[in-house]
């Protein structure tokens, strides 16, 4: 990380806005990778309540920071005041990430992207997998809208069974077939087949409540190959136990937040982070947790 007393006018500002902040993870990334690419540039958590949104934008683009993540609760709320907004983006309905441009702000997902790299990187293909979808919210259903056209088919479960039919039908929309189907989750007994390659897009397990999971029955997690839980804290959750107790793979989400970071800074600073700078990240990461 760029010492403090080495900041000067020139000296580029990128950030965070989110609320809460206190936790994030991001700067290691971001102080890391400006580290490791030799740039001049700084990153920094911005606490923004919701209120703010807009005013915090135009204060962003007067100060002329540039890049900002986007993170909870704004993914969604912030894209009426961006001037651009990416096809992807567009897709998912959620930006996670903002480049200045002469304009304004362009808004991209980079967590979907780098939810694909991270697992391309542990050897996972999605394409013709038969996805199941744990969980039917904001990220259950970028990654329904990001799988819909290389999966053979996507199973969404999830407690509300209106909110995975309602993913399922926009997604089948966009993939122009039958692709998505949506379960209850007190019907998750009759799921049929296996080697189910599983994301797990529920909060449950997360700390400090790491001994919750949306479904407790060993014999389902037979049906389950790969079981990818996008929380990484704790690097070890209760659905992953269970995963490889039915004698599957399973991985967290902590290469798919590594990577989300590293293609926004990909995006600010038009450069290519290579597999050592990325590993050198990793574990930075893996020590703060
Ligand atoms: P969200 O919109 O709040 O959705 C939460 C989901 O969890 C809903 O499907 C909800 O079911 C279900 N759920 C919550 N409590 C439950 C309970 N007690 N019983 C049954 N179901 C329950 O959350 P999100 O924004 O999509 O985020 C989902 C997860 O992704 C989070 O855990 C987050 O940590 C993770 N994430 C990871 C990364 C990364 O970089 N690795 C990035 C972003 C998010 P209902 O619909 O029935 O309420």
């Amino acid at each position: 990380m760029k010492h403090k007393t080495e900041i000067n006018g020139l000296t580029k500002t990128c950030g965070l806005i989110g609320n809460p902040v206190e936790h994030t993870l991001s700067p290691v990334i971001h102080n890391t990778l400006a580290e490791l690419t030799n740039s001049d540039l700084v990153y920094l958590p911005f606490l923004v309540e919701p209120a703010h949104l807009e005013e915090a934008l135009r204060g962003a683009r007067a100060l002329h920071i540039r890049g900002l993540n986007v993170t909870v609760p704004h993914k969604e709320k912030i894209l009426p005041y961006l001037t651009e907004v990416d096809a992807l983006a567009a897709k998912i309905g959620a930006v996670n990430t903002l480049v200045e441009t002469e304009g304004g702000y362009r808004g991209y997902n980079t967590d979907m992207p780098g939810l694909c790299r991270a697992m391309a990187d542990d050897g996972i293909q999605v394409e013709g997998a038969r996805v199941l979808i744990l969980g039917a919210g904001g990220v259950a259903r970028a990654v329904a809208v990001m799988f819909c056209e290389k999966a053979s088919e996507i199973t969404i479960l999830n407690r509300t069974e209106e909110k995975a039919s309602a993913i399922a039908e926009e997604v089948n929309g966009y993939a122009g077939r039958q692709v998505a189907k949506a379960m209850a989750l007190s019907r998750c007994g009759e799921l049929e087949g296996e080697d189910y390659l599983a994301v797990q897009a529920t909060s449950l397990g997360m700390y400090p409540r790491v001994q919750e999971t949306l479904i407790d029955d060993g014999d389902f997690y037979k049906k389950i190959g790969i079981g990818y839980d996008l929380i990484y804290n704790p690097a070890e959750t209760r659905f992953m136990r269970l995963v490889k107790a039915a004698g599957g793979k399973a991985f967290n989400g902590l290469k798919m937040l590594l990577y989300q970071g590293i293609i926004a800074y990909e995006l600010w600073n038009r450069c290519e982070i290579t597999k050592e700078q990325a590993a050198v990240v990793y574990q930075k990461l893996s020590e703060k947790l």
